[in-house]
């Protein structure tokens, strides 16, 4: 039987606003270090006392553009600043510092890799504005608090068209735009700090239908693992009513991870009257060529280009080009190791695996990972060489070293006794002895059953502690077996 939900095509449209990480705030020179004592980041400017006047900070600017150029965005060349007037109980100048029909950034795409593949999630814009401040509503009293640090902060508003069709697809393009800020450093990604944060636009329309739903809204999201639940929980909760013969309301709603369920929070206005008009304190700002080509010259090298790179180049599968791209400090490092050795799919399981995990373990970056790339690539080469084999280099010799990187690898392995024997004449020795133990498996060798070669492996290993370079060993065995048979 069909899920009522199979008969409906679902739209969803973000808008994400990234906190800036611009030392001081859009508007004005306030510090923007979060978590100061409340209160103390706010110059004249940020209370709006009369006669104060609007200071636009450059590097707000840069960033967004910065931005925008990385999505493939259009640049608005004249950028005007508009009020957006409206109550706000924590900006004190009444109307937030915004733009409306200039912004900064028009169109442009960012592309995500769903289970149903590639997909370029058009962008309608990116706009710069100032964030408002915090109000504390503390337990239960009547009293609110108000903390105005934040007011001012460098915000950019990145808005999506209404062109992604599920949850999955949402939380993809959050992920892959916070992946892009932290790429670029214009925004720390945090989401649990709310550095970044989203709002869901959702509706539903009939499968054959081509006009919009009325949409609801769905705030302030501050997990991927968050939007995701409140979208799904939000198409259910649509399709419930629609199937019920109801009707949905346009409004704004707020999803509580605690008991999965949403309230309403307010019906969307017909027409937002924000009576929006210029700001007259702040003239226009225009981005000439050499500004756009000095930002463009700034750009790093962007998780699509390494993963062309990547798949390209060094001929990994797309599941790795995944991890290493995931922040661009890994995708730098794996890149010098891949200068320094050609096996490439060693390096980046290497990276995946074992560098990943004591990153995570010791609860650090790349950048202060003790090994570099080279002694890395040193590691693979000496596994490659048949000097140590991989597990005893991955389970021993990588954490030996990673305690006294300065040390050579190979006299740490020669310490703790990791060398492999390779050295074919006294493995031949070896072999020999095996071979003449066992005259009856040698038989049934011969015989066909070849599956008996692990067994005589086994017997080598055993009688070199482990330490036979298996490779060798297996040549031998093979060659002394049939000249034995
Ligand atoms: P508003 O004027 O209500 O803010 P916008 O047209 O500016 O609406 O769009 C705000 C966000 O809502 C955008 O991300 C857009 O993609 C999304 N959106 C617009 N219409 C719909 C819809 N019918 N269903 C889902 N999302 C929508
Ligand atoms: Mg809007």
């Amino acid at each position: 039987m069909s899920q009522p939900r199979d008969k409906y095509t679902v739209v969803i449209g973000l808008e994400i606003h990234a906190q800036l990480s611009t030392k001081s705030k859009i508007y004005s020179r306030d510090s923007t270090t979060f978590g100061s004592a409340p209160n103390t980041n706010v110059s004249v400017v940020t209370l709006a006392h009369p006669g104060t006047l609007p200071y636009l900070n450059k590097k707000v600017l840069d960033y967004a553009i910065k931005m925008g150029l990385a999505c493939n965005s259009e640049i608005t060349r004249k950028n005007i600043f508009c009020r957006k007037n409206y109550f706000y109980p924590d900006l004190p100048k009444g109307y937030q510092l915004t733009q409306d029909k200039t912004p900064i950034c028009i169109g442009g795409t960012v592309l995500i890799r769903t289970k149903k593949g590639e997909k370029y999630v058009k962008l309608n814009r990116i706009h710069v504005e100032e964030d408002a401040g915090k109000s504390i509503h503390q337990n239960e009293e009547t009293d609110t608090l108000v903390d105005l640090n934040r007011a001012g902060v460098a915000l950019i508003e990145i808005v999506t068209e209404p062109d992604l069709g599920s949850a999955a697809e949402a939380a993809q393009t959050m992920m892959e735009i916070r992946k892009l800020v932290r790429y670029l450093d214009v925004c720390d990604g945090n989401m649990e700090e709310g550095s970044i944060r989203c709002d869901a636009n959702v509706s539903i329309m009939p499968k054959c239908s081509t006009v919009f739903g009325p949409k609801v809204e769905l705030k302030n999201m501050n997990s991927i693992k968050q939007i995701k639940n409140a979208i799904e929980h939000e198409i259910d909760r649509q399709v419930g009513i629609v199937e019920a013969g109801g009707e949905i309301i346009s409004e704004t709603r707020t999803y509580d991870p605690a008991t999965g369920d949403s309230i309403g929070m307010r019906e969307k206005e017909e027409l937002n009257d924000y009576r929006y008009f210029p700001e007259p304190d702040l003239s226009p700002v225009y981005v000439t060529d050499e500004w756009l080509d000095e930002i463009r010259n700034e750009l790093p090298v962007l998780p699509e280009q390494w993963r062309t790179k990547f798949i390209e180049e060094y001929g990994l599968p797309e599941y790795d080009t995944g991890v290493l791209t995931d922040s661009r400090e890994i995708a730098k490092f794996f890149n010098a190791v891949c200068q320094e050795t050609q096996n490439y799919k060693a390096a980046s399981n290497w990276v995946m695996g074992p560098v990943k995990s004591y990153l995570n373990d010791h609860k650090i970056g790349i950048d202060d990972f003790p090994l570099t790339p080279k002694k890395l690539a040193e590691l693979i080469e000496l596994i490659d060489s048949g000097k140590i084999s991989y597990s005893s280099a991955s389970q021993q010799l990588f954490s030996a070293w990673i305690k006294t990187p300065k040390i050579a690898a190979l006299e740490i392995a020669e310490k703790l006794n990791l060398i492999q024997e390779s050295d074919s004449d006294s493995l031949e020795e070896v072999v020999r002895e095996v071979v003449d133990k066992f005259p009856d498996k040698v038989k049934e060798y011969n015989k066909g059953k070849k599956g008996l070669i692990g067994m005589f492996m086994g017997e080598v290993m055993k009688a070199t502690k482990g330490k036979a370079d298996p490779k060798i060993t297996n040549q031998l065995l093979r060659d002394k077996l049939e000249s034995v048979g």
